[in-house]
């Protein structure tokens, strides 16, 4: 339980009870990433008191729905956005959100383990039984922990398409910058990966990330120089600013393809040095980029033998989860088992 910045607490709390659109979930593994460290410190405000934790696969042992037993023993992940429709409110009285397809952006919604509802560095964790996704059996669970981040990833693309032999340069090689950069692969695009930390370009290594330059080799004209190689001079289709700083939205822009794309996938309040002259200029897209599909997420990871589960550097148990947080500042994935 986290009881403001920095201040947590492993603490026995009562079984709530099941609403009849919920299922309770034993917790197997739980991925820790950037949001979670950010909730920790306090960078990113929430309403505590929280049990954060969202990147988990689990057993459904409980439905507050009779119909719905069939979930009872299956693993799952859950798509974290709690909803109108996750609350199976009839349609015509859903918020205005829901009814237009925004679901995801839901007025009523709160978020397993960010903001209001509690999360998965529990024993035990409730979400609505519409958000549940069956893992498959081929799944493991050392995978099935990454469906939520692969489904961030994925979500830039769907969003933002990219084609065969595209330029897609990814800012940032940390978790989400790495899934984002195999996905592109993937897709067919042509990948130029940057980061900071050769221990996390090596990470991405693994992945098929794409080409992988560490930015203690390039400033930022060796960096567009590389670009321009690519693209006649043009510059970069899409550009994915996933470096968790300010100065990686102006980074982007000076890599950005007249009528390109930037995808921003860093929260971090205010850019610095971006030039919105040139942005105008240049007739930029700017495309903000959060919360991804689940189902697709999941699929990929049954097809593709893409080798997530080799990020996970450390494992802790759930009393150790303080630790584990901190550990993701240092280490590239650090997972959190509560039962096997
Ligand atoms: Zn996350
Ligand atoms: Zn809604």
């Amino acid at each position: 339980m986290l009881h403001g910045p920095r201040a947590i607490a492993l603490e026995r709390r009562p079984r709530p009870a099941l609403a009849p659109w919920q299922a309770r979930i034993r917790v197997g593994l739980v991925g820790v990433c950037g949001t979670d460290r950010a909730l920790y410190s306090g960078a990113l405000p929430t309403a505590y008191p929280l049990v954060p934790g969202h990147e988990f696969v689990g057993v459904v042992i409980e439905v507050g729905d009779p119909r719905d037993r069939e979930w009872i023993g299956r693993r799952v992940c859950a798509d974290i956005n709690n909803t109108c429709r996750s609350r199976r409110v009839p349609v015509a009285r859903r918020c205005r959100a829901c009814r237009v397809e925004l679901e995801h952006h839901c007025q009523r919604r709160d978020v397993t383990g960010i903001h209001e509802a509690a999360g998965a560095f529990a024993e035990e964790l409730v979400a609505p039984t519409a958000n549940l996704f069956a893992v498959p059996d081929a799944v493991s669970d050392s995978r099935a922990m990454f469906c939520e981040p692969l489904a961030a990833a994925l979500q830039a693309f769907e969003q933002v398409p990219v084609g065969r032999g595209e330029l897609v340069v990814v800012l940032g090689t940390g978790r989400l910058g790495a899934l984002i950069a195999a996905v592109a692969r993937r897709r067919g695009a042509d990948v130029l990966a940057v980061g900071r930390s050769a221990h996390k370009l090596a990470r991405c290594r693994a992945l098929d990330a794409g080409e992988l330059r560490s930015v203690d080799e390039l400033d930022p004209a060796a960096l567009r120089a590389l670009v321009d190689a690519r693209s006649e001079g043009l510059g970069a289709d899409v550009v994915v600013e996933a470096t968790g700083t300010a100065e990686g939205l102006s980074s982007a822009q000076a890599l950005v393809r007249p009528r390109g794309t930037i995808v921003l996938k860093t929260t971090c309040g205010l850019p610095s040095g971006f030039d919105l002259t040139r942005a105008v200029v240049d007739e930029v897209t700017l495309v903000g980029s959060r919360c991804g599909p689940f189902a697709r997420a999941l699929e990929l990871l049954e097809r593709d033998p893409l080798p997530v589960e080799t990020l996970i550097e450390e494992t802790y148990p759930l009393p150790e989860t303080a630790r584990a947080i901190e550990r993701a500042g240092e280490v590239f994935k650090v997972a959190v088992q509560v039962s096997t």
